[in-house]
């Protein structure tokens, strides 16, 4: 294959991007919380529209809160090409997972105009919002964009007393009954590249630079409450109770033999308990938890949900409710090709590789959207924490590799 002539993305540029946004929502020691849609995230948002501006984008905020900033080429009738990420975090979490890529995006922009390169398509670069299930299921904006979420999800909570999505929609300035307003046909997107930090360790652990995802894996997920009756911590004998964690606590190691049982490659977590009414002297009255699977394989994941539905059903006091069946989504074969090369022709060592994270690739892949996904190493594959690292070389190796895809593109189109 030849090579095109790439120019060279900027990555002080880049990095100074990153620490000035890993600054809203920083607090010592506990990382950066710009949960969606929060204080934070608002400001985190304000700071992202004033660069996009800065970097020549034609900015808009759609009906789901996503920030589009968009470099329009030529004709309206050409094609769209979608870079981006998101810029929420976890509660406590880093400075890269997301951000890396949305500002990523924004470093090819500016290189490409200051190379004063044509792009037979129109191109966007697009901070998703909710990725990381602050309210519900996670990936809001990026399943709104694609037509794909639940009658009623925006409503409900996952945290009693928390608001919820289409609160804080309201809160952010927009209308959540005219959230379909974000809809749009995913025949208009030629493809989506979306550039991440692996948020695991095998990459770093082969000493491998770049990872051409080839799959993200399928998550389903479950509220499970279960009923008991509260009581008098102190007066009530330990024959009277009926204690709804004591109930529900033998699922808690249950669950991860049933996944290792099942596939040594699926993975089962049970990373979010509440009771209520949570006090120290009350006998908890009700246990309210989410059970997650994830997998590759379809098949995999409908069997843990029988298996816990089953389990369920012959308890008393159990509840099983659906909050997101996401299948196990492929790339596109070509991109992960390109991906590929463009790494080969920067010189940088590449491994194809599934995606075990999700990721707002995985809405826009399974709505047709030819989808391709570029990792860097993490430290230690740390991620959701404030320990989250990666070094100032890996991300501009990411961006090069992002950049370079997407001239490579160019040349095919
Ligand atoms: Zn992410």
């Amino acid at each position: 294959m030849k090579s095109v002539t790439v120019p060279r993305i900027n990555g002080d540029r880049l990095w100074a991007d990153l620490m000035a946004l890993g600054e809203i929502g920083f607090a010592p020691g506990c990382g950066v919380t710009r949960t969606a849609l929060s204080d934070a995230d608002l400001a985190g948002r304000e700071w992202l529209v004033g660069k996009f501006r800065e970097a020549g984008l034609e900015v808009r905020t759609d009906a789901a809160c996503n920030v589009i900033g968009r470099l329009g080429s030529g004709p309206s009738g050409m094609g769209l090409v979608a870079l981006g990420s998101h810029l929420d975090t976890v509660p406590q979490g880093g400075k890269f997972d997301g951000m890396l890529g949305v500002l990523a995006a924004l470093e090819c922009v500016r290189t490409i105009r200051g190379a004063g390169i044509q792009l037979p398509w129109h191109l966007e670069v697009i901070n998703f919002t909710d990725e990381e299930a602050a309210h519900n299921a996670g990936t809001v904006g990026s399943r709104a964009m694609m037509g794909d979420l639940s009658d009623g999800e925006l409503e409900k909570s996952l945290k009693e007393g928390r608001p919820s999505f289409a609160e804080d929609l309201r809160k952010a300035g927009k209308d959540p009954a005219r959230i379909g307003e974000a809809r749009r046909d995913p025949a208009e997107f030629s493809c989506y590249l979306e550039l991440h930090i692996e948020q695991g360790a095998r990459l770093e652990s082969q000493g491998v630079q770049i990872g051409a995802v080839t799959a993200i894996v399928g998550i389903y997920r479950y509220l499970v409450t279960v009923e008991g009756e509260p009581a008098h911590a102190g007066t009530t004998p330990m024959t009277l109770r009926n204690d709804a964690l004591v109930k529900a606590a033998p699922l808690f190691t249950l669950l991860p033999e049933w996944v290792k049982a099942r596939d040594p490659e699926m993975v089962g977590t049970i990373g979010q308990v509440e009771l209520f009414p949570g006090a120290t002297n009350v006998v908890p009255g009700r246990c309210r938890f989410v059970v997650e699977v994830r997998s590759q394989r379809t098949a995999d994941m409908i069997y843990l949900r029988e298996v816990l539905k089953a389990y369920a059903a012959r308890r008393e006091g159990w509840r099983v409710e659906t909050i997101l069946e996401k299948e196990g989504t492929p790339c596109a074969e070509p991109l992960i090709l390109a991906i590929a090369d463009a790494a080969a022709a920067e010189g940088l060592s590449c491994i194809r590789m599934p995606s075990g994270a999700g990721h707002d690739a995985q809405s826009l892949a399974a709505a047709g959207v030819p989808t391709g996904m570029i990792f860097v190493p993490c430290r230690r594959g740390v991620s959701h924490s404030p320990e989250e690292w990666i070094e100032p070389a890996q991300a501009a190796h990411g961006c090069q590799v992002l950049l370079r895809t997407l001239l490579e593109l160019r040349d095919r189109a």
